[in-house]
């Protein structure tokens, strides 16, 4: 499988999906046009501000040993954009600048093939920030290079976020690739061994699940629940926390809905779920999203869809807290992916 941009399709381009977003495919289906924005006036919320700069989240490149069903950033082994070391200096410098930033996010593609995410680790780690790791699992049998990765992770007292989409192979692998469940297992069984997840090591290692199909996630803690129960008599792995997140309609994923005939259907319940605890709670509140290029956005989504800060500090190089702090967030269709029942986030439920 190749990721849209290597198949030449137009949902690669930013425009094409925002397109699709605010006006429904070829214009028709009006159905998905309810402005998320006005469902923010309603409630008292728009224009919508950060309530605090406490997390930076850190995309090092669309490179990725998989090429997922539903990747919202449509990476991929053909994806050769990654963050240099430069970009990752002005990265430094801005987190030495605002001690607001409590914790520094890393995610990807496979940031972890990054060839300056070691050396990118250990400078964060100076600086005394929690980092978070968001690992696909496969890639630490991937290469003989990333074997010691769990090891690594360890030493520099990272917590480990990784995608499970289920407990069972059939939906994992039709959502990741054939095989895929079977390595990540592989993979959990050798964070366990080196003391992830486990009661009382202070080692965090957290899953993540998104539906493998055109519905919402049920609830977290049920969801939890039933992970650490199956997990546990199937394979004997534990693990901390669930993060149950709602699949965002763009990339692949919006791809995935158009092909399948959900699109509208989907937006639908998305729109009509509409929650406003879960928009107080927005993650684009209190997180900044740093592109591959150094370019600044509210969330990775909005990344994704090249829909850039709306203020003078668009880029790493120049960043300025009190500008991006005043800013108001720049909010679209896709948002309701964030808000729909107890709202998602990349740290799960909200609401
Ligand atoms: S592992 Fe993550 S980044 Fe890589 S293709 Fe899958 S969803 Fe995308
Ligand atoms: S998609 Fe991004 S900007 Fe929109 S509500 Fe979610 S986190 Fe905020």
């Amino acid at each position: 499988m190749k990721s849209l941009k290597a198949l030449g399709s137009k949902l690669a381009t930013a425009r094409e999906q925002i397109d699709i977003l605010e006006h429904g495919i070829d214009h028709e289906h009006p159905v998905s046009t309810f402005p998320f924005a006005e469902n923010l006036r309603n409630i008292g919320l728009l224009p919508l501000k950060p309530t605090e700069l406490e997390i930076f989240q850190i995309n090092m490149g669309k490179m990725c040993n998989q090429v997922c069903q539903h990747c919202h950033v449509d990476a991929g082994p053909d994806r050769k954009e990654i963050m240099t070391r430069d970009t990752m200096q002005q990265c430094l410098e801005a987190l030495k600048n605002n001690p607001s930033f409590k914790t520094v996010d890393l995610t990807g593609g496979a940031p972890e093939m990054n060839p300056d995410f070691r050396w990118f680790v250990g400078e964060i780690r100076k600086l005394e920030k929690k980092i978070i790791v968001r690992c696909n699992l496969t890639i630490i049998l991937a290469n003989k290079k990333y074997h010691d990765l769990p090891e690594f992770f360890k030493s520099h007292e990272i917590e480990v976020v990784s995608s499970l989409p289920f407990y069972a192979k059939d939906r994992t692998d039709k959502q990741r690739g054939t095989g895929v469940f079977e390595d990540s297992i592989k993979a959990l069984k050798k964070l366990n061994e080196t003391g992830y997840g486990m009661e009382g090591s202070g080692l965090i290692l957290n899953l993540v699940y998104n539906p493998s199909g055109a519905f919402m996630p049920a609830a977290q803690n049920s969801l939890e629940k039933e992970y650490k129960e199956v997990l546990k008599r199937d394979f004997n792995i534990v693990f901390n926390s669930l993060f149950t997140i709602t699949n965002i309609p763009i990339s692949r994923y919006l791809d995935y809905l158009i092909k399948s005939g959900n699109f509208e259907k989907y937006m639908d319940k998305l729109i009509s779920a509409f929650n406003p605890v879960a928009a107080q709670n927005v993650m684009c509140r209190n997180t900044l999203s740093i592109g591959w290029d150094g370019y600044i956005y509210d969330c990775d989504f909005n990344q994704m869809l090249d829909m850039k800060v709306a203020c003078d500090s668009q880029h790493v190089s120049e960043f300025n807290s009190d500008a991006l702090k005043n800013r108001s967030i720049l909010v679209n269709q896709h948002c309701y992916g964030c808000t729909a029942g107890a709202g998602s986030s990349c740290g799960g439920a909200v609401a």
